[in-house]
């Protein structure tokens, strides 16, 4: 017998979760259907960092809202707990990007985020275990840091079940069902479930799931290795950072290690079932010698464990968000690895495009499926290149 809901989310990461608690409070019965549990897939490698400096202002503002309305008073809006620590955050840019930084520091500014250009010797200041040489100028956001992810998923669910929503794990879509150029339903190893909109949040997975509806989405899978380290004893204050001189991002987690990798040498292309967890050969002493230059105390520190975890990339790696040709199927895939912190506000607009007919909390028009077929790629106003290299 068919089980019938309102909606349907496929996939139980952080995306997929955002959905179901923004469908669910709206008052739709939603059904979440996972393969395995909950934060499975990269949700459950991700490093978390929630910063506001992309050089993409539509990315800016969907981190600024998942700040401001989610992140920042998580309790009172979701319930539960998001892991949100303040750490402040640096982007660290290249000398020949200067104009670039102050660009987006400009619009960021416009955007409402509390951020300033800052020099070399300022960031000392700030964190004087941070050698300064090799850049002249960072942004600095005092009330960005870094969150939860497994988290912030759980309570997302658990709040959409407060609300009526169902999640459904080791239960994996193996069909879409349509009729009259409109989805109407799912097939699963656990039988039917019927529903008129249903929202593709399958990470890494998303593309084998768009083509169940005979729809080819563009995005690869991106492996990506990370490293936590003891954290000296004699180390000071850092913040989460990014740091493009050195290719690496880094953040303190909790107060015992650093949590750091590196943004080169992601593999594409893997199949997204590998669960190996082996990291690149050379990833560890790449990551050493990179780190140090920014922190010389990582040469006191020692290696506490590596995993790896993947993510769907698109080719301009920006997230996919909004409707298809396929009437009531939706796209939430693609985010490309960083889609961790843009998750609540990108879900929220998701849910009041398909309800609503506009997305409201952010425009996410920018990240429309169709802009593949309309040549229409995302790029950076004040580009720093792709991040992952
Ligand atoms: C190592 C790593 C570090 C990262 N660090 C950051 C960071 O610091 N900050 C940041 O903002 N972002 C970061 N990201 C990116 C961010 O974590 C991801 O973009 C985000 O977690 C993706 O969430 P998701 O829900 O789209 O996908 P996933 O978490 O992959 O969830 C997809 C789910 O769909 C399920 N699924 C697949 N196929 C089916 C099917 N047929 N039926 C039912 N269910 C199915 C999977 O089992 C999986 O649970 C990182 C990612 C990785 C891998």
């Amino acid at each position: 017998m068919t089980q019938t809901y309102d909606a349907i989310v496929i996939g139980a990461g952080v995306m997929g979760a955002s959905i179901a608690f923004h469908l669910a409070e709206r008052g739709l019965k939603t059904a979440i259907l996972e393969r395995k549990v909950t934060a499975s897939g990269a949700t459950g490698h991700s490093s978390g960092l929630v910063r506001m400096h992309y050089d993409l202002a539509a990315e800016s503002e969907l981190t600024f809202k998942s700040y401001q309305l989610y992140f920042s008073h998580w309790k009172e809006r979701v319930g539960g707990e998001c892991g949100f620590q303040r750490t402040g955050f640096l982007q660290i840019a290249k000398r020949e990007h200067e104009g670039n930084l102050r660009g987006n520091f400009a619009n960021q500014q416009r955007i409402g985020i509390n951020t300033s250009v800052i020099s070399a010797a300022e960031v000392r200041k700030l964190f004087p275990d941070l050698v300064t040489e090799h850049f002249d100028y960072a942004a600095y956001e005092p009330d960005s840091g870094y969150a939860d992810a497994t988290l912030t998923t759980n309570s997302f669910i658990e709040s959409a079940k407060r609300n009526g929503a169902a999640l459904i794990q080791n239960c994996e879509v193996t069909a879409i069902r349509t009729a009259g150029g409109k989805v109407v339903g799912v097939g699963t190893a656990k039988g039917d479930f019927g529903a008129p909109i249903i929202v593709n949040a399958a990470g890494a997975w998303a593309k084998h799931v768009a083509r169940l509806a005979g729809i080819e989405v563009p995005l690869v899978t991106w492996t990506h290795d990370v490293a936590f380290l003891h954290r000296p004893p004699s180390l000071g204050r850092i913040p989460a950072c990014i740091d493009d001189v050195i290719n690496c991002y880094f953040r303190p987690e909790g107060s015992a290690l650093i949590l750091a990798a590196g943004e080169d040498e992601s593999l594409r292309g893997e199949s997204p079932d590998a669960e190996d967890q082996t990291p690149t050969p050379t990833f560890l002493e790449k990551l050493i010698d990179q780190m140090v230059r920014r922190i010389p105390k990582i040469e006191e520190s020692g290696l506490h464990s590596i995993h790896v975890g993947r993510d769907g990339i698109t080719p301009d790696q920006r997230a996919i968000y909004g409707g298809t040709d396929l009437g009531g199927f939706y796209l939430a895939c693609g985010l490309s690895g960083t889609g961790f912190k843009t998750s609540p506000a990108a879900g929220a607009s998701l849910v009041e495009l398909i309800l609503d007919g506009k997305p409201k909390t952010v425009d996410i028009t920018p990240f429309r499926f169709s802009r593949f077929k309309e040549g229409k790629l995302l790029e950076g106003e004040f580009g720093y290149g792709n991040i992952w290299k």
